[in-house]
């Protein structure tokens, strides 16, 4: 007979309601639309409830996952809410962007199984729930110290993950933040990278107006090593962050790359995102009108700008990729809803030039047929190109979604700041140290590309250091 717990795990995962896939290939509402309440308590009445929980392993945060999932179980949101808010600053964030296949649901007991519990959902209803119960005003889910006065003052570059976790983490013990970010909006790729199809504008800036409510404030239009410089900050501030991502885009290198109608995923998905230029000419920014649409690379970046342009009326979309669909980087969740929103893949093909008329306007591109050689000795298949298959693209709107590096503008203005051989800032792994004495630094501009909760993760380590230097000074 089976046992309580057995019949638990048997249970079916509960799908996420979506938008069907024709509708919202023409929308930027949001594609995935949350559980319900009978959703999530049926998928919660899932757990097991694990004495050695294995998912809390696979969080860069450490949820007290089982934890929280109890509290939603017995139907007490704000007690789950309290405790994911405990470790995470941004729930509401990562329940929707985070790769959990990869991470906590990848732990999961019941993967084993192949149906883990849908951690991400869960978390995602919790800060929902919070959300509209407290009217999109998040709080910390504990009370924040209050700012004294003569508060040692702390300073984040940039507003992404990173700097908002690590301001979160300090303004929390008492500390005054002050967030210099260059753009005009506070959030980072939450704002300007990631679509409001996977990630509502309304979601970040209800997270960023908590951390107004503990009392960071936020300085846009401010360029760290332009407007405002390291070494200066630290003379009024007792310690600085460097959180300023890694957006400067890796572009292709082949002949035509500068035809009108190239752009790189970043400016393309700023223009929409950012810029609001869907809602073009109510918003001030136009986006290029691509008809026939061409973007290259395979990860979650390249899916994002093949779902925009989809969504700002292209006629087609192809995603080339120089391998097959198994290696393709991005999230299968992803690669699915493009497919299902009519986004077409070119796969084993590499660009070989970008071909225009006399007005220096992109036509077409020329593609190389690719195939995967024997493995190798780390048993990666090279793609190698197919003599004499050649096949032109016809295109007017390309985007190049190779991936990013750092940006020099300010490592170059801060002297004595160590980069390591990529160009990245080397900072102490436990505290998010760098070369220089109370500057720390975490985020894409340590590790490269990589996740929102990475960054989020190592914003916490360095603001608990903080936390510990600060207010060990003042004691
Ligand atoms: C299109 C796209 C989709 C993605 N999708 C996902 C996803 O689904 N899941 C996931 O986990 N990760 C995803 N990522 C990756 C993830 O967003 C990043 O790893 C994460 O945002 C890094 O956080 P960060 O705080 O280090 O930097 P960022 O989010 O890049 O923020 C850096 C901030 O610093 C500002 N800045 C830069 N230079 C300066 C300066 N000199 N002075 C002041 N401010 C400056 C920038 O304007 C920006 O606001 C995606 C990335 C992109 C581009
Ligand atoms: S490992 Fe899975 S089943 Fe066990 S406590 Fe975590 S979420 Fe629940």
């Amino acid at each position: 007979m089976e046992t309580k717990r057995e019949k638990k795990g048997l249970a079916d995962r509960v799908a996420m309601p979506c938008q069907p896939a024709k509708v919202r290939a023409h929308n930027f509402e949001e594609v995935a639309l949350g559980y319900s309440g009978k959703e999530a308590a049926q998928e919660a009445a899932r757990c097991l409830q694990c004495k050695k929980p294995r998912c809390v392993s696979g969080c860069p945060v450490e949820v007290p996952i089982r934890d929280f999932i109890a509290q939603l179980d017995a139907g007490n949101i704000e007690e789950a809410y309290r405790i994911i808010k405990s470790t995470n600053s941004l729930p509401a964030v990562c329940g929707r962007v985070c790769p959990q296949e990869h991470q906590c649901e990848g732990k999961c007991i019941l993967n084993a199984k192949g149906q883990p519990i849908a951690i991400g959902r869960l978390e995602r209803f919790v800060a929902d729930s919070h959300l509209a119960a407290t009217e999109n005003a998040p709080d910390s889910g504990h009370p924040a110290c209050e700012i004294a006065a003569d508060a040692k003052k702390v300073a984040c570059i940039g507003s992404g993950p990173a700097s908002l976790t690590c301001a979160g983490v300090c303004a929390q013990a008492g500390l005054k933040v002050d967030v210099f970010e260059a753009l005009h909006e506070a959030g980072g790729v939450l704002i300007y990278g990631i679509p409001s199809f996977r990630l509502p504008k309304t979601v970040v800036a209800a997270e960023i107006g908590g951390l107004k409510e503990a009392g960071v404030d936020f300085r846009l239009n401010h360029v760290g090593g332009r407007t405002v410089d390291v070494n200066e900050l630290l003379k009024e501030y007792a310690a600085v962050f460097i959180g300023v991502g890694a957006g400067l885009p890796i572009f292709l290198g082949v002949p035509g790359e500068n035809l009108v109608g190239v752009f790189s995923a970043n400016e393309y998905l700023t223009r929409v995102n950012l810029g609001r230029s869907y809602d073009f000419p109510v918003q001030d920014t136009p986006s290029f009108p691509g008809r026939k649409v061409t973007v290259f690379g395979a990860g979650n970046v390249a899916m994002d700008a093949a779902r925009t342009a989809m969504r700002m009326g292209a006629e087609s979309v192809h995603i080339v990729y120089r391998r097959t669909r198994a290696e393709m980087p991005a999230r299968a969740e992803e690669i699915e809803h493009a497919e299902e929103e009519g986004v077409q893949f070119a796969l084993l093909s590499a660009p070989l030039c970008f071909n225009g008329d006399e007005q220096m306007r992109l036509k077409s591109v020329t593609l190389q047929k690719m195939r995967l050689c024997e493995p190798d000795a780390s048993g990666r298949c090279k793609p190698e190109p197919i003599p004499g298959q050649v096949v032109e693209q016809p295109t007017d709107l390309a985007i190049v979604a190779l991936g990013t590096r750092s940006n020099p503008i300010l490592l170059d203005a801060t002297p004595g700041l160590k980069l390591n051989a990529k160009g990245y800032i080397e900072a102490d792994p436990e505290t998010g140290e760098t070369s220089i004495a109370n500057v720390f630094a975490g985020g894409d501009i340590v590790t490269g590309a990589a996740t929102v909760i990475l960054a989020m993760g190592a914003g916490r380590r360095a603001g608990k250091e903080i936390v510990r230097r600060l207010k060990g000074l003042n004691d």
